[in-house]
């Protein structure tokens, strides 16, 4: 028996290995996260069923490792990806083979039958209700379902050219007819009806099949007996017709910027079948403002004087939660807002009154770190904070998930790149760049310090804000056990209004570096002279370094300090976002998203 090994556990490995089992010896399970490597060596073969989106590299590293490759359809989720593949299988003389099962099905003889008669319409159903993510994602129907009617067909329409693509619905179901020079398919699969379950190739049933096609396949493929080359045909066509067909049904759209904006922007599109690009001039996403900030996932507590900010971020949350809940730093934090005595905008008569009506729930509290004649009212509220660091990797599993092409390093140039049906500018401190004169607006441009420190240990897991004027905060880091600080005047090194950020050039060693140790340029002094009117023993923090951006907002805002965030069509298929705050990024992508659709 050969001797096999099986990366990927999950509905369809489970499956794998039921047959498996019986027709090998399993040398080992793994998931893509373990170690495979180092076991690769006891086995003949590798069957592969992890994410589409892993198995490029995965099926990479099996083959260099000099094994024979059992992969789940598809592929790679590109056609490049996976010619790429086939050449170093090739290169390394190993066997790479695609799951086809349904080329190992009776019914094949009666398609070939079909064939021979050179039908001018041929017809490709498949009705399946889906999980949601099925349901929702349409364009998912091309790996899942369409990939198996595309390498049946492959025979018969192969040497034939793809003329036109006449598409019938995109959003609600796939559904769309090809024109290959004379013959002409209609393609339709739909997951949203729970009463339909149907697949069939111009009335010719592949529904219901009690043999065992899967069985048959990996057995034949373990004896050598199947024709490796025909595989890697009918898979590369599969491939390759889906990206044409991708390209042909859905628009393309440039994604400038890879902060949190631009990257949930991206992947949404995505989702709903747009070719995305996205473009972010740094080495990484989430490397700016998303990076560095105060890391509150806002709820509203913070903005009495703009109720406006307040909805937007009570809405926000609730979405981001959801798509990004895993980002959230751990739920062991106290969060208390404070409202000072002197000086404050808003007094705690005014505060009670918005909380109440604005619903967001509250517990007034004594607090034994806080100088007790310094505040007129402390709360104990409920909010959350998130890690930037575990932001960036979610985006970037659900940019894979959903095949958003990322161009890092790469800054976006109008005159460069104007070939996309859509442009979404999300650039935030650079908003005017990409716009034409007549569209740039002011903003105001500030240049933010903020120190990470480490605090005595009554401080350990509190998020305390000081309202409502020139005050401060501390915030929990993550999970390192440091805070982050912000205060409304020191944080600020400058301002100014106008269409770009004007700084002095010393900054340039410090603007977006993460945390900067010993920052040649620091108000930390003034940061703790300020905070030890409100805060007891804030001087012994430690100052471990500080990390520098720009935040820009509207200007002449003070009055209400008010952040909304804007979508706004900037061009003719050009949008811009504005970021107010980071909670109201899915509820802005899904605005973006209904304002493209409705221009067609
Ligand atoms: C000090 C500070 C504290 C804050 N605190 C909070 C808070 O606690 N909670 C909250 O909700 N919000 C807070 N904010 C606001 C929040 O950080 C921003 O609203 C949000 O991060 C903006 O996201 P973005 O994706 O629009 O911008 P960014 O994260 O800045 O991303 C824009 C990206 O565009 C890229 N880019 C620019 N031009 C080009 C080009 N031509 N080609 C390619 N790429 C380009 C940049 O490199 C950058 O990566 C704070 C902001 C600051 C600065």
């Amino acid at each position: 028996m050969k001797k096999v090994g099986l990366i990927g556990y999950g509905y369809w490995g489970k499956i794998l290995h039921q047959k498996l089992k019986h027709l090998s010896d399993v040398k080992f399970i793994c998931t893509s996260k373990d170690n495979y490597y180092s076991k690769l060596k006891d086995v003949d073969w590798v069957f592969v069923a992890t994410t589409n989106q892993s198995h490029y590299d995965v099926v990479k590293k099996c083959l260099w490792a000099g094994k024979n490759v059992f992969c789940e359809k598809p592929l790679t989720p590109n056609f490049e990806e996976s010619k790429k593949l086939f050449k170093l299988a090739k290169i390394l003389n190993v066997k790479l083979f695609i799951d086809e099962v349904f080329w190992y099905r009776s019914e094949l003889i009666d398609i070939h039958h079909l064939f021979s008669h050179s039908p001018k319409e041929l017809k490709c159903t498949w009705e399946k209700y889906g999980r949601s993510d099925y349901r929702n994602y349409v364009p998912a129907s091309f790996h899942n379902l369409m990939y198996h009617d595309l390498y049946l067909l492959q025979i018969y329409l192969k040497d034939k050219d793809l003329k036109s693509v006449n598409v019938i619905d995109k959003f609600n179901k796939l559904h769309f007819k090809a024109k290959f020079d004379d013959v002409e398919v209609e393609f339709l699969y739909d997951r949203k009806d729970k009463n339909k379950d149907t697949h069939s190739i111009s009335g010719i049933d592949l529904k219901r099949s009690s043999e065992d096609a899967l069985s048959k396949m990996i057995k034949q493929v373990l004896e050598g007996s199947v024709c490796f080359e025909y595989n890697q045909e009918r898979a590369l066509f599969a491939s390759q017709m889906i990206d044409e067909f991708k390209k042909r049904i859905y628009k393309s759209v440039a994604v400038v910027g890879g902060g949190i904006f631009g990257c949930t922007t991206a992947w949404k599109l995505s989702e709903q079948g747009y070719n995305v690009d996205l473009f972010e001039k740094n080495d990484n996403i989430i490397s700016q403002a998303s990076n560095i900030n105060q890391y509150r996932l806002h709820r509203g507590y913070h903005y009495p004087r703009s109720k406006e900010t307040a909805r937007q971020s009570i809405w926000g949350e609730t979405s981001f939660i959801k798509e990004y809940g895993d980002a959230l730093v751990n739920g062991k934090i106290e969060h208390y807002y404070c409202i000072a005595k002197e000086d404050s905008l808003v007094n705690a008569k005014q505060y009670w009154t918005f909380l109440n009506e604005m619903n967001l729930p509250y517990k007034e509290k004594k607090l034994d770190f806080i100088h007790e004649n310094v505040v007129d009212l402390v709360v104990q509220v409920k909010e959350f904070l998130f890690d930037s660091n575990r932001l960036r990797k979610i985006c970037w599993d659900k940019l894979k998930e959903y095949n958003v092409n990322v161009n890092l390093n790469t800054k976006y140039i109008d005159s460069i790149y104007n070939d996309d049906d859509y442009v979404i500018n999300s650039t935030y401190a650079n908003s005017n760049q990409l716009l034409s004169e007549d569209k740039q607006k002011d903003y105001q441009f500030e240049l933010c310090e903020k120190p990470v420190i480490k605090l005595p240990e009554q401080y350990k897991n509190k998020s305390v804000v000081i309202m409502d004027g020139p005050f401060m905060c501390i915030d929990p880091y993550g999970d390192t056990g440091l805070h982050v600080m912000g205060n409304v005047v020191h944080a600020i090194h400058s301002t100014n209004v106008g269409k770009f950020p004007e700084y002095d050039s010393k900054f340039d060693e410090l603007l977006n570096k993460g945390i900067v140790k010993n920052p040649s340029i620091t108000n930390i002094d003034k940061f703790i002279e300020s905070a030890k009117k409100f805060f007891i023993d804030i001087d012994k923090a430690e100052h471990i370094g500080s990390m520098f951006t720009f935040r820009t907002v509207l200007p002449n805002r003070d009055k209400d300090d008010a952040r909304p965030t804007l979508v706004e069509q900037t061009g003719n298929n050009q949008f811009t976002l504005f970021s107010g705050k980071i909670g109201t990024c899915i509820d802005t992508s899904k605005k973006l998203i209904n304002l493209i659709k409705s221009n067609g």
